[in-house]
C-alpha cells in the first residue's frame, strides 16, 4: 500500500455545553482532520483538536502549518509500516507532535482496514469492553459541584475529575470537601488543577484535605514545581500537562515524582506513542488515563481503542468529549458514554464511518 494523497480539513465543533478549567474555558474548538488516501481502496482518518492554551501547546493553525510540511513527505510511503512513517516525518521536522499524531492515527486506521482488524486487536486485544471513563466536574460552587457529583454517580460513573484552580484556594478546598462528602465507596475522585496552583497552594490544599480519599492532578505549572510539591503531599500526584514525552514519563516514574498520568494521545505521538506509555505503565504498575484534549468521533475512537487495551486495574479511564458534542460524525458507531462506560466500535480500524463530504472541501491537499 502507498499513500497517494493527504487531505486536511478544518471544522468547528458545535457544543451543547462546555466547562471551565483553572485558566481557560472550552468553547467550540476547531478540529483538524487528516484523510489519507492510498493506491488501494482504503482510506484512513486522523484528528487533533486542542481546546486552547490547556492542556497542550499547539493550536489549530500551528497544526495545519505542520501538516503543510508533513503531508508532502508522506506521498509514496507505505502507511502500514507505521514506524517508517514516523521516520519519514522525523526527517522533515522536529516537534509538531500534534500533526504527527493525527497522521499516526490515520495510519492505524488504514492498517486495521487493510487487515480487517480493529485497532484494539492490533494492539493486543481489548481488556475492557466497554471501557471505563471519567467525567469532569467543572469549577463551581461547593453546592453545584456536589450536586453534579451525585448526578454522575447515579448515572453509573465511577471516576470523577473535579476541576480546581484560578480562584482563592479556600474556594477550592470547600468544593473538594463538598464533593468528597458525596463520593460513594468504590468511586475515584481526582482533583485536576490544570497547573493552576503554586507549590504552597498545593501543600495548603493537601493539608486541608488530608483525611479525604483523592488524587491530585497536575497542580503546578512545571515539572519542577510538581516534583517539589510531591515531597510534602498527603495525596498521590498525577502528571498531565508536564508528561510531555516518554522519556519524561519514565523519569517521573523512576524518581517517584508521579503516581500516575493523565495522558493525551496527540501530545505523545498518537496511538503508537500511547502504546509505548501503556506498556511502560504496565511494567511499573502505574495508573494512566487515555485521553485527548478534545475532538470528534475520530479522536474519540482512537482513545477508546487504546484505552480498552489497558489493564483495568491500571486504567484511569478513557475520556471522550461525547457529553458536550452537539453532533457525531458517525451516528451509528461514534463513541458514546452509556452508564459511565464507552463501547469499543465494532468495525475494522477505528470502526467509524465518515459520510462523504462531511467535512466539506479540504483546506489543503497534498498529492
Ligand atoms: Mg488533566
Amino acid at each position: 500500500m502507498k499513500v497517494t494523497q493527504v487531505n486536511v480539513y478544518a471544522k468547528r465543533l458545535a457544543m451543547t455545553a462546555g466547562y471551565n478549567m483553572s485558566s481557560a474555558a472550552v468553547g467550540d474548538p476547531e478540529t483538524t482532520v487528516v484523510k489519507i488516501l492510498t493506491d488501494t481502496s482504503h482510506v484512513g482518518w486522523g484528528e487533533i483538536c486542542p481546546t486552547g492554551p490547556l492542556p497542550q501547546v499547539e493550536h489549530a493553525q500551528s497544526i495545519q502549518a505542520d501538516l503543510g510540511l508533513l503531508g508532502p513527505a508522506l506521498i509514496g510511503v507505505d502507511p502500514e509500516r507505521i514506524g517508517l512513517v514516523h521516520d519519514a516525518m522525523t526527517a522533515i521536522m522536529d516537534g509538531g507532535h500534534g500533526a504527527r499524531s493525527a497522521i499516526d492515527i490515520a495510519c492505524w486506521d488504514l492498517l486495521g482496514k487493510a487487515h480487517n482488524r480493529r485497532i484494539c486487536d492490533l494492539l493486543g486485544g481489548a481488556r475492557m469492553d466497554p471501557v471505563s471513563t471519567y467525567h469532569v466536574i467543572p469549577i463551581g460552587t461547593p453546592e453545584t459541584s456536589a450536586q453534579l457529583a451525585e448526578t454522575l454517580q447515579a448515572e453509573g460513573h465511577t471516576k470523577l475529575q473535579l476541576k480546581s484552580g484560578g480562584r482563592h484556594v479556600d474556594e477550592d478546598i470547600d468544593a473538594i470537601h463538598a464533593v468528597a462528602r458525596v463520593t460513594r465507596p468504590g468511586v475515584d475522585l481526582f482533583v485536576d488543577c490544570n497547573r493552576g496552583w503554586t507549590v504552597s497552594e498545593t501543600l495548603l490544599v493537601s493539608q486541608a484535605c488530608r483525611d479525604l480519599k483523592l488524587v491530585i492532578e497536575q497542580p503546578c505549572a512545571t515539572y519542577a514545581e510538581c516534583a517539589t510539591a510531591r515531597k510534602h503531599l498527603h495525596h498521590p500526584l498525577i502528571l498531565d500537562e508536564s508528561a510531555t514525552d516518554l522519556a519524561t514519563i519514565a523519569r517521573a516514574i523512576s524518581s517517584g515524582v508521579a503516581d500516575g498520568f493523565g495522558m493525551k494521545l496527540t501530545r505523545i505521538g498518537g496511538i503508537s506513542g500511547m502504546r509505548a506509555i501503556r506498556d511502560l505503565c504496565h511494567a511499573t504498575n502505574t495508573p494512566t488515563s487515555c485521553d485527548d484534549s478534545w475532538g470528534g468521533d475520530i479522536i474519540a475512537a482512537a482513545c477508546v481503542h487504546v484505552g480498552s487495551t489497558f489493564h483495568p486495574h491500571l486504567s484511569r479511564g478513557a475520556w471522550i468529549s461525547d457529553p458536550y458534542q452537539a453532533k457525531h460524525y458517525d451516528d451509528l458507531h461514534g463513541p458514546r458514554i452509556v452508564n459511565g462506560t464507552i463501547a469499543v466500535p465494532p468495525g475494522p480500524g477505528l470502526g467509524i464511518t465518515i459520510p462523504d463530504g462531511y467535512f466539506g472541501s479540504p483546506i489543503a491537499s497534498y498529492a
